[in-house]
């Protein structure tokens, strides 16, 4: 094959995973990249996705890995395409994906990518129409290939100019996966374990609270939207949030995740959740949000009040005696 390098989309999940496959297996030297954003759900740390890497690694392919940065926090509150039946804006995701790619592309010396798409496989970013403009829009034109849909597709550059072989690519649409896994076992690609790379933004109950977020923060920034993940989440006025720790990996990620004059709250000497406030506090809420904290904690008499102790901007250990709210009191805030 003429040499002209590639970049490849890769999120570690089967169809981008096979795709690179296939690359390989046609001699095309190609790198890739892949993107982690706070929104990722298949393990993906900020370092980046262990999928991805294994695939990488597998198929012995250098990976370039990007954080989606605060850029793409500002996107998501105000995609110019909208959003999909979520909050996921799949459109502009992809063109802010697309662009950072090219960024990448020009730096290596690639000249085009390659992404693991399929027609019609996901209803808001991969239909034909939706395609073309993304493509149109991150000023890569003719530029992108896209080997599981290519037959189904008009040539691309590469597959004209035949730096990549147009004839052994395929033409699956859809939503079904029998064909992806029966190409990986032609391929012997055995991980893959993130079927599609998983994206909280789809998520319905991750909707409704980044909704409640931006509807009551304009400006909300990427610690506000790391907050989304952790805890139950209560609203107790415009300005005040209550978040609950579930377990204790949320305990301690609530606690690490405290500054200024947040509150962290627990009860004490049994074993309950951390809380942490935040907002523009007064009493009334530090009162409310311990009684809600005892509610989740172990007590054995919930008739009784209990001691729950805060921490507050001053860095001192305080204590105040709540009795646990009742369920109809505190679900009525719950986001
Ligand atoms: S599902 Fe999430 S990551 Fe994927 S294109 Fe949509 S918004 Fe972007």
């Amino acid at each position: 094959m003429p040499g002209k390098k590639a970049l490849m989309l890769l999120s570690g999940g089967l169809d981008s995973t096979i795709v690179l496959g296939l690359l390989k297996q046609q001699g095309v030297e190609v790198e890739a990249v892949h993107f982690t954003s706070l929104f990722c759900t298949c393990g993906g740390k900020e370092g980046g996705c262990g999928t991805a890497m294994k695939a990488a690694k597998q198929l012995d392919v250098k990976l370039h890995v990007v954080r989606k940065g605060d850029d793409y926090i500002e996107l998501i509150k105000k995609p110019a395409h909208g959003y999909g039946s979520n909050m996921n804006p799949c459109i502009d995701c992809r063109i802010y994906s697309f662009k950072k790619a090219r960024e990448v592309m020009d730096k290596i010396g690639a000249s085009f990518i390659v992404t693991g798409e399929v027609l019609g496989q996901r209803p808001m970013s991969q239909r034909m129409d939706a395609m073309r403009l993304i493509e149109k829009e991150a000023g890569m034109e003719g530029l992108v290939v896209r080997p599981l849909s290519a037959q189904h597709l008009p040539e691309s550059i590469p597959e004209k100019e035949g730096w990549v072989d147009r004839s052994k690519f395929l033409g699956i649409s859809g939503r079904g996966r029998k064909e992806q896994i029966k190409l990986a076992e032609e391929l012997n690609i055995k991980d893959y374990p993130c079927p599609a790379g998983g994206c909280l933004l789809t998520d319905p109950g991750f909707a409704v609270r980044l909704k409640d977020l931006l509807a009551h923060n304009k400006e909300a920034s990427g610690r506000d939207l790391s907050l989304l993940k952790y805890g139950r989440r209560f609203r107790l006025s415009d300005d005040v949030l209550l978040l609950v720790g579930r377990n204790e990996g949320e305990n301690g990620i609530l606690e690490t995740l405290r500054t200024g004059n947040e509150v962290l709250m627990g009860v004490k000497d049994v074993p309950g959740p951390n809380s942490l406030l935040l907002g523009k506090l007064t009493a009334e809420d530090v009162l409310f949000a311990a009684s809600v904290t005892a509610r989740f904690a172990d007590v054995e008499d919930r008739s009784k009040p209990v001691k729950v102790w805060y921490k507050n901007g001053d860095g001192k250990e305080h204590a105040i005696e709540a009795t646990c709210a009742e369920e109809k009191d505190y679900l009525a805030f719950r986001v």
